[in-house]
């Protein structure tokens, strides 16, 4: 009997993957040329599933990588000349800040305590700061930056470029690419895929800003520069050999999608959502951690467990459920439960059965 995932990537398979990865090695994909026209196939169909899928405008480029920290790096090193500034409230954007520093540049940053958002408006941000970065669903701890606060930052500073990192909360997560700059995701959270992939969607202001960095003979990376992705991008190929099997695999699984249709993969993930978080507000020990429910996350359910996770985790495991422990610091004390497109409603059904019988048993 197959398990049930509920962890937070890798995550449970999309319900169609495995007829697509059989039909793969039918066609021999792993074995094509990168540099062919079966190839650039694949490209194209998995970047024109995309734009329809997220609603991505035309000006905006799409180009592939390996992994959401890849993304991290690429976007310091091709958007920024000396300071980005960083909205930190969580594990994640604390990686996107330290990245920047390891790249030499003198980042900034605002953090409010884990499982917090922020106050945009009052937050003073250096006139100085060239990129401002947004982990838009921080994984680690369930919180959501709704994206209108983005939105609404973005008039105040309108010359300052916008990156946003989507990996936990793409393709659920509804964005007007006019107004941001870099967007990233990889594919093992939200489009249910193996890990291995990452999508990088740059507006012509990021790539403008890469191109000057470069004439100003400032290091933006070398195999995966925006400028050597986009140079090989505009053939339908890569750099490197990449990741084609998962490429293969992203644009029969986004055409899954598209068939479902993105409005009602949003509904469901809604409606999943509220059943958990309605199930633990009810809840006396097992509570959300994120008390804001402005700021809930909608695909990654974080819930305290004051008196250890470890063993609910075994016992759900003995029920073949898999969750993910909490993050970090809060790893014994608390428990993540994904809500992506794969996770299906009845599954979910199952799992608030096991608390509810749990809670029954103590009292
Ligand atoms: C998982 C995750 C990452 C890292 O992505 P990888 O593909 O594992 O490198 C970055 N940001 C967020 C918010 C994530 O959830």
């Amino acid at each position: 009997m197959n398990k049930i995932f509920f962890t937070p990537g890798p995550s449970e398979l999309y319900p169609t993957l495995k007829k697509h990865i059989l039909r793969a090695l039918e066609l021999q994909i792993p074995s094509i040329s990168h540099r062919g026209s079966a190839f650039a196939a694949i490209s194209k169909k998995a970047k024109d599933g995309l734009r329809r899928l997220m609603h991505i405008p035309d000006s905006h480029r799409i180009y592939f990588i390996s992994s959401g920290t890849e993304a991290m790096e690429r976007v310091i090193e091709n958007c920024v000349e000396k300071q980005s500034f960083h909205f930190v409230n969580g594990a994640f954007a604390k990686r996107f800040y330290q990245t920047a520093k390891e790249l030499n540049k003198s980042p900034k940053m605002h953090e409010v305590p884990i499982g917090e958002s922020f106050d945009m408006q009052k937050t003073p941000i250096p006139k100085s700061a060239e990129l401002l970065c947004f982990t838009q669903n921080e994984t680690s701890s369930g919180v959501a930056i709704p994206m209108e606060q983005i939105y609404a930052l973005k008039r105040k500073n309108p010359k300052k470029l916008i990156a946003l990192d989507v990996v936990s909360s793409a393709p659920y997560v509804t964005i007007d690419f006019k107004r941001i700059d870099v967007t990233f995701f990889s594919v093992q959270k939200g489009f249910g895929l193996p890990a291995g992939l990452g999508i990088l969607i740059v507006s012509p202001k990021a790539l403008a800003k890469a191109r000057s960095l470069s004439e100003k003979l400032v290091s933006i990376g070398s195999y995966h520069s925006f400028l050597s992705l986009e140079a090989t991008g505009v053939k339908e190929q890569t750099p490197e050999t990449p990741n084609v099997l998962g490429l293969y695999l992203l644009g029969e699984v986004i055409a899954d999608m598209l068939s479902v249709g993105i409005e009602k993969i949003r509904k469901e993930t809604e409606k999943k959502a509220t059943l958990l978080y309605d199930f633990f507000d009810k809840q006396k020990i097992y509570k959300p951690f994120v008390k804001d429910r402005r700021f809930r996350s909608q695909t990654v359910i974080v819930v305290q467990i004051p008196d250890g996770s470890k063993s609910i985790i075994e016992k759900l495991k003995k029920e073949r459920i898999i969750i993910g422990s909490g993050y970090g610091e809060q790893k014994d004390t608390q428990i993540r439960i994904s809500n992506f497109p794969a996770n299906k409603l009845s599954d979910m059904k199952k799992l608030l059965s096991f608390f509810r019988n749990l809670h029954s048993n103590y009292n």
